[in-house]
C-alpha cells in the first residue's frame, strides 16, 4: 500500500480566492443528464486583492503559481501538465491550471461499489468508502486522482515532502487513511 496524502485547501484565508471561473461546459448526456469530463476554466477572477497562493482552489480544479509550476516541473513527471489560464482584473500574476493525467484506484478493502453506469455516455457512479482511503501498490503515480472519485487530488509521500521543502503555500496534506466519508450516513452498501 502506498503512503499518500490528499491535497486540500487550508481553512485559513491568507491567500486570494476565486470569485468566478468562466467555463465552456461539456455537453450534457441526454440519457443520464450528467456532463462528461470536466474542461478547464478559460479564465478566472479573484474575490480580493490578497496575495496569490502557490495553489488556488476551485474544486475539483486546482491552479498553480509560477513558483509551484517550476517546482513540479523539476519532477519531470508524466502525472500532470499545465495550461495557462487568463486572470480577469488588474493582477500581474500568472496562473496555470494543473491538469492531472494519472489515475489510481481504491484497494478492495475500501469496499467502493459501482452504483450506476450510464449505457449511453459510460459515466460510472461509485459509492463512497469504508473508513479511510487506501490506494493499492499497483499505483505508480506521484500525483493523481482516483478513478472512482475524481474530485480529490492525492500526492505520494516523497513529493509531499518535496513540496513542503519548497515552501509551497496554500495547501494542506491529509494522510489518506484519515480521509473519511463525510456522507457516510448516505452510504449505499453491497447487498
Ligand atoms: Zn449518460
Amino acid at each position: 500500500m502506498m503512503n499518500v496524502y490528499k491535497m486540500s485547501r487550508p481553512n485559513y484565508s491568507t491567500f486570494a480566492r476565486i470569485r468566478e471561473a468562466n467555463m465552456k461546459y461539456p455537453p450534457i448526456c441526454s440519457s443520464c443528464g450528467r456532463v462528461g469530463d470536466r474542461v478547464r476554466p478559460l479564465s478566472i477572477s479573484f474575490k480580493d486583492e490578497k496575495p496569490l497562493g502557490d495553489l488556488t482552489w476551485l474544486a475539483p480544479d486546482v491552479f498553480v503559481s509560477e513558483k509551484c509550476k517550476a517546482a513540479l516541473e523539476k519532477l519531470k513527471s508524466p502525472d500532470f501538465s499545465f495550461d495557462e489560464v487568463e486572470i480577469i482584473g488588474n493582477r500581474k500574476d500568472r496562473i496555470w491550471h494543473l491538469k492531472i493525467l494519472s489515475k489510481c484506484k481504491f484497494t478492495p478493502e475500501c469496499n467502493v461499489v459501482l452504483l450506476e453506469e450510464c449505457k449511453i455516455c459510460g459515466i460510472r457512479i461509485f459509492s463512497t468508502w469504508d473508513d479511510g482511503i487506501k490506494v493499492g501498490a499497483d499505483c505508480h503515480a506521484g500525483l493523481f486522482r482516483l478513478e472512482e472519485h475524481a474530485g480529490m487530488i492525492f500526492v505520494e509521500g516523497e513529493i509531499k515532502n518535496y513540496l513542503i521543502s519548497e515552501h509551497i503555500t496554500n495547501v494542506d496534506f491529509i494522510f489518506s487513511e484519515e480521509v473519511k466519508d463525510e456522507f457516510a450516513y448516505l452510504r449505499q452498501r453491497k447487498i
